[in-house]
């Protein structure tokens, strides 16, 4: 070939620069730094309209900066949401050691599908997942994971395991016909329906078991559907149990569940299901483990120090899961893709190995170094272990307690105020997480007796229908009326995951993700719904 624009690409698309590079990075890190310039969430409008009509590329051989140029606009108009006033959910901002892992993950580009595409970064990926697991099963022996692209994963590879452990083979014959059933409560998250239906068991045979005011599976009723399905002989396959739910974080009784699915399964004998734990956002409860209550050293709380005690409580009934997902993306305060799937026992992985005739690119595999053996993928990123242990050696287990116990603090004393105001109620008072799910009602009405007459059955259809409306209504008059400078931005849940007589109740929700959040940014949502 004559071109010469071979070697201009090589020089300047596989060749380090570092100046260029650096110089490049500095723009796109000035153009983060406008903190206080720009409010959250309106940083440009968005042009979906041409976005399809216009994908045009260049032609002809450019460098770099053509590069930068490309994406600049829409980094620019993509929030960080670095701002305090972001109440909406647990979305960033992702923490600066992360950012350091994250970087050398991406200079080096390990895949971690085998050993031999990412050496040493796989042995990260082993030490990550050690060390989560340790944090969240406590004392294990041979817990084993990986990571992967998110919580639905995660959740996807316990359901997975789960089926294979009831109708062996599943993986190779397909379900040949069987009904499979998968449990989990109805404050569960939607993650686990997409599963169920990419597994092939169907979202009908997902079954949602109701909580009680807490957002707590119910073990009363879970005993009777595991009954049920027994007797007409569907096969359980697992039981997905929430460890913190989106919206209300409820805590599924996780000691209680597993004494009784292994009692059923004995008693109808059949294999137990499989008892996954999706605590994507509460796995982060555990750093708390070994706070010492009574020396309170950090000075948290008296009000929030009860709160610990029950999450310790909580969390020691972790050793009885079968497997986890946590996503550090979340409460790791890491970067995407950051989830792991954690099996407590590493035999488990067996239901999920393929042969070695069956990835015939990796004649050489061993499981233990070559995870692609049992992976649902097969190209793997590696950011997940760079940015976890990045972070966790970084902010230090000291730092996420501090981190943690600020949450906590702050989500106790948004309840408190809330609770000031006779027309507003908070709706998760005794759950132990970040987030606050609360009622407002026109001035004068009273929500406690409102929501008790709801709880009781008490409350018509009419009645139902009038306060739901001005419970949004008062929202969207919030969200229309606000000040994008001082007012936080809260979001907004159809239903909270509690339906007592079936009815789905609304709610205002916030969570207390970013450390910057402090208290004049609640007494302003205060301030706020007072002036409605
Ligand atoms: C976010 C979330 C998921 C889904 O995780 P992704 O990482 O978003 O795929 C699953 N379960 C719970 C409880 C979650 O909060």
């Amino acid at each position: 070939m004559q071109d010469k624009t071979l070697q201009t690409i090589i020089d300047t698309f596989f060749t380090c620069n570092p100046e260029e590079l650096t110089e490049i990075f500095n723009e796109l890190l000035s153009a983060l730094q406008t903190d206080g310039v720009h409010h959250p969430g309106g940083l440009m409008s968005r042009n979906y309209e041409t976005a399809q009509a216009n994908p045009e590329i260049h032609t002809l051989t450019g460098n770099l900066r053509d590069a930068r140029d490309a994406i600049f606009p829409f980094y620019w108009g993509t929030d960080e949401w670095y701002s305090k006033l972001h109440l909406e959910n647990v979305k960033g901002p992702a923490n600066y050691a992360s950012l350091v892992g994250s970087l050398a993950c991406l200079l080096k580009n390990p895949n971690l599908c085998i050993d031999t595409y990412s050496q040493r970064s796989n042995e990260l990926e082993v030490k990550a997942i050690t060390s989560l697991a340790n944090l969240v099963f406590y004392n294990t022996e041979t817990p084993w994971g990986i990571f992967n692209m998110g919580g639905t994963i995660s959740n996807l590879y316990g359901g997975k395991i789960g089926i294979e452990k009831v109708c062996p083979g599943a993986m190779s014959k397909g379900l040949q016909g069987e009904t499979l059933a998968g449990l989990v409560s109805e404050a569960a998250h939607y993650s686990n329906k997409t599963l169920a239906g990419w597994l092939g068991i169907g979202t009908d045979n997902l079954h949602s078991i109701a909580t009680d005011s807490n957002f707590a599976m119910r073990i009363d009723l879970l005993a009777d559907k595991l009954d049920e399905l027994y007797r007409q002989e569907v096969k359980v396959a697992f039981v997905i149990a929430t460890f913190g739910g989106t919206d209300g974080f409820g805590i599924d009784d996780v000691a209680a569940i597993r004494k009784l699915i292994d009692e059923k399964a004995t008693e109808y004998q059949v294999p137990a299901p499989q008892l996954h734990i999706d605590a994507a956002v509460g796995w982060i409860l555990c750093v708390l483990n070994e706070y010492d209550l009574k020396e309170n050293s950090f000075g948290v709380d008296d009000e929030v120090l009860p709160i610990i005690g029950k999450i310790q409580q909580h969390a020691k009934a972790l050793k009885y899961a079968d497997s986890i997902t946590v996503d550090f993306h979340k409460m790791g305060w890491g970067h995407y893709p950051a989830s792991a799937f954690i099996v407590n026992r590493r035999e488990d992985l067996r239901y999920l190995l393929r042969t070695l005739d069956q990835v015939p690119y990796f004649s050489e595999a061993e499981y233990r170094h070559d995870p692609a053996l049992f992976t649902l993928e097969c190209s793997r990123p590696a950011i997940g272990p760079y940015s976890v242990m990045a972070s966790l050696n970084g902010i230090g287990l000291r730092g996420y307690q501090v981190l943690l116990a600020n949450s906590l603090e702050m989500a106790a004393f948004t309840k408190k105020e809330i609770d000031k105001l006779d027309y507003c109620k908070v709706l998760n008072t005794d759950t132990t997480g970040a987030t606050v799910l609360w009622w407002v009602l026109p001035k004068g009405r009273n929500a406690e007796e409102i929501y008790s007459k709801l709880e009781r059955g008490e409350l018509s259809l009419e009645e139902q229908g009038q306060y739901f409306h001005e419970i949004k209504h008062l929202f969207d008059k919030r969200s229309a009326d606000l000040n994008p400078k001082i007012d936080a931005r809260l979001s907004f849940t159809t239903s909270i995951g509690y339906s007592p007589h079936g009815i789905n109740i609304p709610a205002w929700k916030a969570v207390f993700f970013n450390p910057k959040t402090d208290r004049p940014v609640v007494e302003q949502v205060i301030r706020s719904i007072e002036d409605l």
